[in-house]
């Protein structure tokens, strides 16, 4: 029907809900407490989902109508615990420990790259968008394929520099700017106060940035999240990703870490509607050039 395949992995219907933070499974293991990561400290800590959406079990196939397709949910969901407290946040964690967080996406995009052609790192944050746990973390999807509209993106940049112009000509889209790297609203954004963090130099994903290109973009990154988090006087709920150049498209595709907030205003949602739904095109309430004016204004400070 939309030429995309939809994932269905039954077996997370089980996964842990909102555990009181005395068992939370991503703190350290301490004596007397379990966990997934048996460290008294650590900085950060990559391991295997143990609900997987996506896994090289795969499942048994449905017998379906004729034209509709199914495949083995063959791929990799790992999760990335961004620091050992369980207070902390992506806008309280220090430039330096964001900085190691890009490597740590690089080297996994990297890693399951090699296997899978698309690889998505992502957070999602807030319990109004779902989140089943508290602790500060994020995750990253191995995919057997290159989703639809990652292609879509993809071939967008493979056919015009569509980042690269943005970059030259972002005017009053721009949030702030360092000399490396630039945190904007895009001018086509989705959601209000979306905000991009992108690489001035072209890189394909994370694995190609410098030490200094992941300084600076962690420190919009970390300045960013403070700003949405300031904007209506309680934490934002969001969506980031963290957009790499799927297989094939390696020479082209411009990275892109995409913040998608879900707070519209004081105490009201976004919410994914009827036109959106049923047709895939957004409203937004804000323009973008607002958006970026009014995020301008906002102190960033400093890690907590
Ligand atoms: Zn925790």
């Amino acid at each position: 029907m939309r030429g995309e395949w939809v994932a269905y992995a039954g077996a997370r219907q089980g996964r842990t809900f909102l555990p009181a933070a005395s068992f939370c499974p991503l703190c350290p293991v301490a004596e007397g407490r379990l966990g997934e990561i048996p460290f008294r400290t650590f900085e950060i800590a990559v391991f295997e989902n143990r609900f997987p959406a996506f896994s090289d079990a795969g499942g048994a196939l449905p017998v379906l109508p004729p034209g509709v397709e199914a495949a083995p949910a063959k791929g990799r969901c790992e999760v990335v615990v961004f620091s050992d407290d369980h207070r902390a946040a992506l806008g309280t964690l220090s430039d330096d420990r964001i900085a190691l967080l890009f490597e740590v996406w690089g080297a996994r995009v990297e890693a399951l790259g090699r296997e899978y052609p698309h690889v998505l790192p992502f957070e999602n944050r807030g319990e109004e968008i779902g989140v089943t746990l508290h602790h500060p973390h994020g995750q990253i999807y191995a995919f057997p394929f290159i989703p639809a509209q990652v292609r879509r993106a993809a071939e967008a940049q493979a056919a015009s520099p569509v980042i690269g112009d943005l970059l030259r000509h972002a005017g009053e889209l721009e949030i702030e700017a360092l000399d490396e790297a630039v945190a904007l609203v895009p001018p086509f954004a989705m959601y209000p106060y979306e905000t991009w963090i992108l690489p001035r130099r072209w890189a394909p994903g994370p694995q190609a940035l410098s030490g200094s290109e992941r300084q600076a973009m962690a420190r919009l990154l970390g300045r960013a999240v403070r700003r949405l988090d300031g904007l209506f006087g309680s934490p934002m709920p969001y969506i980031l990703t963290v957009q790499c150049a799927p297989r094939g498209f390696e020479d082209s595709f411009h990275m892109s870490v995409e913040i998608r907030p879900f707070r519209r205003d004081s105490g009201k949602l976004k919410y994914l509607a009827g036109v959106e739904q049923g047709a895939g095109v957004f409203l937004a309430d804000i323009l973008p050039e607002d958006a970026a004016a009014r995020l301008r204004t906002l102190p960033a400070g400093g890690p907590a």
